[in-house]
């Protein structure tokens, strides 16, 4: 029964993944190297039907590397922050 759970708990719901708008799309472009711009896949991103579900999966998931939900790991890393400090001091999620 505990293992039941565990694994609902814990079962994520991809599906989304099938609309993404980067199917197809160079996943190079989503990881640019430190430096290179992020342009082209924030562009990708910017018309992606499923980008909240995306940027939702990445920050759950910790995800430190490349471009997810239209925003870099500092955006993210932001995003968490200011979260985390919201649920610090009560007030609404960013
Ligand atoms: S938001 Fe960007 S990275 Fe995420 S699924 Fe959509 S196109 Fe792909």
């Amino acid at each position: 029964m505990n293992r039941l759970i565990h694994l609902l708990e814990n079962a994520e719901d991809r599906s989304w993944q099938d609309r993404a708008n980067c199917l197809g799309v160079d996943p190079d472009l989503f990881f640019p190297e430190r430096g290179a711009s992020t342009k082209e896949a924030k562009e990708v991103c910017r018309g992606c039907v499923v980008r909240e579900d995306c940027l939702e999966y990445a920050l759950a998931n910790g995800e430190k590397f490349g471009i997810w939900g239209g925003m870099s790991e500092r955006e993210r890393r932001r995003v968490r922050r200011a979260r985390a400090l919201a649920r610090r001091t009560g007030g609404a999620s960013a």
